[in-house]
């Protein structure tokens, strides 16, 4: 098993990845797809961007990307494997953790945070049910929020 990072592929099998489904590596790809790279290294957990952000953020590399050029692009990059979805509440979210797992949202700050809850997989296929894809939604307070909020207790 190859030891680099499986988050964010490299430039070469991004493109390699592109052309896989029949995609080229335009400049507009490259700087949408960037825009999650970076993001999931300053923190994993803000890798999870909604189509509006990414346009945003990557319209600052390319200022003369339109926001069809964006949407087209994220489902583009979704359908080849390059990008994970994460449907609601709130808009949809292009995910750069490709990997199978799950998601803890805070309810205060809406940011998603990636978690791991392979067990919940493994007790199903040793009852006999054959999972073929999933997604939990964990719902709360991240620890920021958490220690922002009032600790007393109401009513
Ligand atoms: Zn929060
Ligand atoms: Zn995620």
């Amino acid at each position: 098993m190859p030891s680099r990072s499986t988050t964010v592929p490299a430039d070469l099998g991004f493109a390699q990845l592109l052309r896989a489904n029949g995609l080229r590596a335009t400049a507009q790809r490259r700087a949408i797809y960037s825009v999650f790279a970076d993001a999931a290294e300053a923190d994993s957990a803000n890798a999870h961007l909604s189509a509006e952000e990414v346009f945003q953020q990557a319209r600052v590399q390319l200022p003369e990307l339109s926001r069809a050029t964006v949407y087209n692009a994220l489902g583009e990059l979704a359908e080849a494997g390059l990008l994970g979805l994460v449907e609601g509440p709130g808009p949809r979210r292009y995910d750069a953790n490709v990997m199978p797992h799950h998601h803890f949202r805070c309810r205060v700050c809406h940011q998603l945070h990636d978690v791991e809850l392979d067990h919940v997989e493994v007790t199903l296929h040793e009852r006999g049910f054959m999972v073929q894809s999933s997604h939990v939604l964990l719902e709360g307070l991240c620890p920021t929020c958490a220690s922002a909020a009032d600790p007393a207790p109401a009513g």
